[in-house]
């Protein structure tokens, strides 16, 4: 086959959804291998091509106020959990629930739930690195009946009192870099107030699967002249991610699919490299592949 510009295209192989995302959606095909129809609690991943290809499939995303609807049916609930009175309302309506909630976010409610316990007794706080509408930490906040403290970044430490035993927790899709950072802050927040005598722990819980996203990805770009980041542009991931390769490779592209690159992006002998957000899947990223070598076909 010929084609009228040669280029160099690497996918990232550290790119594609974590296995909490992809064991969730394998359980849904699964289901709708033998069922016509599914219903899913919220979107099952943050990336509107990935959920089209599967409401083809008979997949339907529901809201809470919708779980009445499938009683004596079954509803799947995501990887990154629920609170405990969804599986309260669920049961009430005699919902078949199919819980794909991943292993490690259920073991990390299990965690708050204890050290929530435990500050209780000490009259101390639990603060959570997050974002607040993440379905993650909605379902984490439930298991300390609300009271937890969130945190998105430094300057909201402004809101938290350093006079009290303290635990952190951060959510597990936060880069490691960032809950450091939050870290460190918080340490020297306790310094200035004379306040460092108080107990302090932070619980390890940014998950190994995107722990090291934003180092990998600046590797990958190292020998990169053009990167095309695939992603949902609802994703905070995928938005951050982006954020990274733009700031190290000015020449890089966000597009949410195949269909927005433009040749004029491209240069002879361009090594052109095709990551995308941890909610962006494998395929997405091998069809844009596919679809930049048709582009330059003779
Ligand atoms: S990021 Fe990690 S903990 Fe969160 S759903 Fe994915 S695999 Fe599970």
């Amino acid at each position: 086959m010929k084609y009228n510009m040669d280029l160099e295209i690497i996918i990232d192989p550290g790119a594609g959804p974590c296995f909490g995302v992809s064991r969730a959606i394998q359980l849904a095909e699964n289901i709708l291998n033998e069922e016509s129809e599914l219903a899913c609690l919220g979107d099952l991943i943050h990336n509107k091509t990935e959920i089209d290809r599967l409401i083809q499939k008979g997949l339907k995303s529901i809201g809470h106020c919708q779980i009445v609807e499938q009683s004596k049916k079954k509803l799947l609930f995501r990887a990154h959990g629920e609170p405990t009175s969804t599986y309260r309302i669920a049961e009430t309506f005699e919902v078949t629930i199919v819980d794909a909630t991943c292993p490690i976010v259920k073991q990390l409610q299990e965690i708050v739930a204890q050290e929530c316990a435990k500050m209780k007794k000490v009259n101390g706080q639990l603060v959570l690195f997050g974002d607040i509408n993440h379905a993650e930490v909605i379902g984490l906040k439930a298991r300390c009946d609300g009271k937890i403290g969130i945190v998105r970044n430094p300057k909201d430490l402004e809101t938290i009192q350093t006079a009290k035993p303290t635990v952190f927790i951060s959510q597990t899709t936060k880069f490691q870099s960032d809950y450091n950072k939050l870290i460190t802050a918080f340490k020297q927040k306790r310094k200035t107030d004379q306040t460092e005598h108080y107990p302090f722990k932070a619980v390890n819980s940014v998950c190994k699967q995107v722990a090291k996203r934003d180092k990998q990805l600046k590797i990958f770009l190292k020998d990169l002249d053009l990167l095309l980041f695939v992603s949902d542009p609802k994703s905070s991931n995928g938005n951050e991610l982006f954020k990274i390769a733009k700031r190290k490779l000015p020449n890089s592209f966000f597009i949410s699919s195949p269909d927005e690159m433009e040749k004029i992006w491209f240069k002879q002998g361009q090594k052109v490299g095709i990551s995308g957000a941890t909610s962006t899947p494998i395929w997405l990223l091998e069809e844009t592949a596919n679809r930049l070598k048709e582009m330059f076909r003779e």
